[in-house]
């Protein structure tokens, strides 16, 4: 059976993925929203479409030309095959006489990260094999950049993972999931998250990763309802200095009692408007399309939204709201879920050269629920979304399948075939984040208040 460089690429994004997509029960599958909209390649598409004997054929006779770059060709030994943006002719003895050939992958970056990195590492693999030499490097493009990427510290354990990927293509190995942080957009991210809490993974904690659980499984500590029985001084300080281990084992405990955990108490401001807000962001053409805002004041709640249908009509959006918080005078805090909401507001109020001053004061005025989860509480919780947190805490969204990808699938369904019913639906979903930033705020000031 092939291993492909897709194999290697997804073998190194996650075993469990590549594991998952040949083996796993395809109906538990969820493509997410966002991802749906791109071109689907799998490695059948690919191995399907190719004779791999004839394709390697013809780039090694061009290798034999000695072309000075050969591209988007095919490359194959025994049963490893990949396939290259372009080879490039190098002075350097092979097989060939006194050159060889480099593999480049043109990107959109000059530091790949793993998959990337491992893919070239299996493609000059698969080189070194053919042209019998040493290769030590391969390249990157991005434009006219083009950045040599050292791989010689990779290939020893290369090897054994190639032995490991081929015992998971065959199904001999299944991979248990590390369940982290991009699992979130994964098709598999509900089946991993159910079959990690039916094992009590240790990665279900924010902030544990497979590294960190290795670790942890050679002390012993093998899921949630051990680490919740830690004490932190048994733990090497190598371990315990590197990371959190105080909240990992609330974190464990709190998902073991199944109870929130005070760690600190704060203090909230005291203005007379409250104002939820949460922007969205269309995915065409770089705007925001919404700022959302739930005023609540001497106890009156209203939903206010700034919409802007077209790029055109986003000045005219921010400048309506920025007018609308000056009315306020400074009696008023906004509250928001990351620093998202700042950022977006800073690059609007720059784009539009907007006086500083208001969004200064919108800054000052300002205060980010998020970072207080974790930080000061702790609940039974796996991941501290806003959903996540405010599903915990009662409440419900209006369709609760949906999600801020959902919410940006809807806004382009109403940009682009004008469907009335989308921007509705992309509406009433801001209007239900406010709601929960509301909600949020009224549970922190009950459980946490210094005062
Ligand atoms: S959800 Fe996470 S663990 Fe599961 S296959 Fe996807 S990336 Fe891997």
């Amino acid at each position: 059976m092939y291993i492909s460089h897709y194999d290697v690429r997804l073998f190194y994004k996650c075993p469990t993925l590549l594991y998952l997509n040949l083996h796993g029960p395809q109906d538990a599958k969820q493509i997410h929203p966002i991802i749906q909209r791109r071109k689907r390649y799998t490695r059948n598409s690919f191995l399907d479409s190719i004779n791999v004997e004839q394709e390697t054929q013809k780039t090694i006779s061009q290798m034999e030309k000695a072309k000075k770059s050969i591209n988007q060709c095919l490359i194959s030994t025994n049963n490893l095959v990949a396939k290259v943006d372009r080879l490039n002719k190098v002075d350097n003895n092979s097989n060939l006489g006194s050159y060889s050939y480099r593999a480049s992958f043109a990107r959109n970056t000059l530091t790949p990260k793993k998959p990337l990195l491992m893919e070239g590492v299996f493609v000059s693999y698969i080189l070194q094999k053919i042209l019998n030499t040493e290769i030590k490097e391969f390249y990157v493009q991005k434009q006219n950049d083009i950045q040599s990427i050292n791989i010689a510290e990779y290939f020893a354990d290369f090897e054994n993972d190639l032995v490991l990927i081929d015992e998971i293509i065959r199904g001999e190995k299944e991979i248990s999931p590390n369940y982290v942080r991009t699992c979130r957009v994964c098709e598999w991210r509900f089946y991993c998250k159910k079959t990690a809490a039916e094992s009590s993974d240790l990665t279900l904690i924010s902030g544990i990763g497979g590294r960190i659980k290795k670790k942890l499984i050679t002390l012993g500590i093998e899921d949630v309802p051990s680490l919740a029985q830690v004490d932190l001084n048994s733990l090497p300080k190598d371990l315990t200095n590197n990371a959190d281990f105080d909240f990992f084992v609330k974190q464990a405990k709190s998902l073991t009692t199944k109870e929130a955990i005070v760690r600190e108490s704060i203090k909230f401001p005291k203005n007379r408007i409250e104002l939820f807000v949460d922007l969205e962001g269309s995915s065409h053409h770089n705007f925001v399309w919404i700022i959302g805002c739930l005023m609540r004041k001497e106890g009156e709640v209203d939903y206010i939204s700034f919409l802007a249908n077209t790029p055109k009509e986003e000045k005219e959006m921010v400048v309506s709201f920025s007018d609308f918080i000056s009315d306020l005078g400074d009696d008023f805090t906004l509250y928001h879920w990351s620093s998202a909401e700042p950022q977006y507001f800073k690059n609007l109020f720059t784009k539009y050269s907007l006086p500083f001053k208001m969004l200064n004061k919108l800054h000052h005025n300002s205060f980010d629920l998020f970072p207080i989860f974790k930080r000061k509480i702790i609940l039974p919780l796996f991941t501290y979304t806003l959903k996540d947190v405010a599903n915990f805490l009662g409440f419900q969204w209006h369709d609760p399948l949906a999600d801020g990808a959902t919410s940006i699938v809807l806004f382009d369904k109403w940009y682009l075939e004008k469907d009335k019913k989308s921007l509705q639906k992309a509406i009433s979903y801001n209007s239900d984040d406010c709601k929960a930033l509301l909600i949020i705020k009224d549970y922190l000031s009950k459980k946490l208040s210094a005062d």
